[in-house]
């Protein structure tokens, strides 16, 4: 599942919006999220279905394998909501320049996979950006 966050990070800084790569990231992580709540009202439905009296057993074991594939579904899921969310936030806390303290106003000045290195557009203070799963 590891995608190439630095690497998008690097690619929306180039086109020099720190702003849409957030977006973007959130965008994303959330509609895991959605995605997962939705697998959640589906697995409640199958659950009924299963119990449901007088129920041909056939009919049963076919919604239990339909059920185990929306469980499994719903576990990666809420797992990529959070890893996407937790990545977007370690990078976006280092966002913020250590000279001026202006937050998300950065400028590409090098992309060397997985670390970006970044420059403040308001005082031209340089730092590096590390994607934390690649350390
Ligand atoms: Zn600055």
């Amino acid at each position: 599942m590891p995608r190439l966050i630095a690497l998008q990070l690097a690619r929306c800084l180039e086109q020099g919006s720190f702003s849409r790569w957030y977006r973007a990231m959130m965008m994303e992580s959330h509609s895991y999220l959605i995605t997962s709540l939705l697998l959640t009202v589906a697995v409640l439905a199958l659950l009924e279905a299963i119990f449901e009296p007088g129920a041909q057993i056939a009919r049963r074991l076919a919604w239990i394998g339909i059920l185990a594939i929306a469980v499994i579904s719903a576990i990666y899921s809420i797992r990529s909501y959070f890893h996407f969310l937790m990545r977007a936030e370690h990078i976006a806390n280092q966002a913020t320049c250590g000279d001026c303290g202006v937050y998300g106003r950065l400028r590409l000045i090098g992309d060397r996979h997985p670390h970006c290195d970044v420059a403040c557009k308001r005082c031209g203070f340089e730092w590096t950006i590390i994607d934390p799963d690649t350390d």
